[in-house]
């Protein structure tokens, strides 16, 4: 099983057993997690300590947000170098299959630069590309 350790260890986080076990349904899950899905599968855990738990990683540079056409509020697991608070060096593209459903990160797809006009200054972007995934295509 995947050591989550390390990783919590690293943003100065103590281990709870929830952080542990949220940490390593990110990880495997390998897909954008809306708040519902969480409640889902962590019927243990209290809603507010869920909460609590993505509020924590997010701020941490654990998870990021992650925006499709679903309504929900989604986070995925940060495979870039994210660490001081607020600082997501996330610049990929999201792509949302609307077959499975599943909205995924394309971590080495960059989101591309868009110039600005005067006095616009971009803090964070979001970039969503809807479509059939690799796992569905055979099917389509
Ligand atoms: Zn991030
Ligand atoms: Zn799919
Ligand atoms: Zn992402």
């Amino acid at each position: 099983m995947f050591d989550v350790v390390p990783i919590l260890q690293q943003h100065q986080l103590r281990r709870t057993d929830c952080r542990e076990q949220v940490l390593r349904y990110f990880i495997r899950t390998n897909a954008a997690i809306s708040h519902s899905d969480l409640e889902q599968h962590f019927d243990t855990f209290d809603r507010v300590t869920l909460y609590r738990t993505l509020e924590t990683f997010e701020n941490k540079g654990i998870i990021h947000k992650v925006v499709d056409d679903s309504g929900a509020a989604k986070f995925a697991f940060c495979e870039d170098n994210c660490h001081a608070p607020h600082k997501h060096a996330d610049s990929h593209v999201h792509f949302q299959c609307t077959q499975c459903g599943k909205t995924v990160c394309l971590h080495k797809i960059t989101i591309p630069f868009v110039k600005l006009p005067e006095g616009f200054y971009a803090e964070e972007s979001q970039y969503l590309i809807k479509g059939t995934c690799d796992k569905c295509e055979i099917l389509a």
